[in-house]
C-alpha cells in the first residue's frame, strides 16, 4: 500500500482508542514505519511482523505510558492488516518462519486497492468524530 494510505488507515485506528492530537500523530507517523524497510529487504524481515509491533510497543513502554505503548501498537498492526491483502504478503511468523503469507488479492501499488483503504479510514473517522461535531 501507499505510505498515505497506511498513514490515513493507522491514524483512523488509533482515532478509536485516543482523540489526544500528539497520539494520533504519533499514531499515524509509526503507521508508515515499517516500510521503512525497503533499503534492507522489504518485507522480509522483522519489519512487518506482529512480534516486531508486540516488541516495539513493549520497548516504548517504560520510556512512556502504557497507551503510548498501545498507540504504537495499533499503528504498527494496522500497517500489517492492509499489507496483508496484498499479493506478495507478509513474514507474519518472523523470526520463527520467514515465508510470506496474506490474503494475495490485490498488488500493494492498486490505485483501486489504495482508495478503497483510504476510504474505509475517512469512514472510520467519521464514525468516530461525526457525533462529536454534532453536538
Ligand atoms: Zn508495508
Amino acid at each position: 500500500m501507499f505510505w498515505y494510505t497506511h498513514a490515513l488507515f493507522g491514524l483512523s485506528l488509533v482515532s478509536l482508542i485516543t482523540s489526544d492530537p500528539s497520539l494520533l500523530v504519533l499514531g499515524l507517523c509509526v503507521s508508515i514505519i515499517p516500510d521503512l524497510d525497503k533499503l534492507l529487504g522489504h518485507r522480509r524481515w522483522f519489519s512487518h511482523s506482529p512480534f516486531s509491533a508486540a516488541f516495539l510497543s513493549l520497548v516504548v513502554l517504560p520510556l512512556s505510558s502504557p497507551l503510548h505503548s498501545l498507540v504504537v501498537f495499533v499503528s504498527l498492526i494496522s500497517h500489517i492488516l492492509l499489507d496483508l491483502v496484498t499479493k506478495s504478503g507478509l513474514p507474519l511468523l518472523y523470526p520463527v518462519r520467514t515465508t510470506n503469507y496474506g490474503l494475495r488479492l490485490v498488488s500493494a501499488h492498486s490505485k483501486r486497492a489504495n482508495k478503497l483503504f483510504m476510504l474505509l479510514g475517512l469512514l472510520i473517522l467519521l464514525c468516530k468524530w461525526t457525533p462529536k461535531l454534532l453536538r
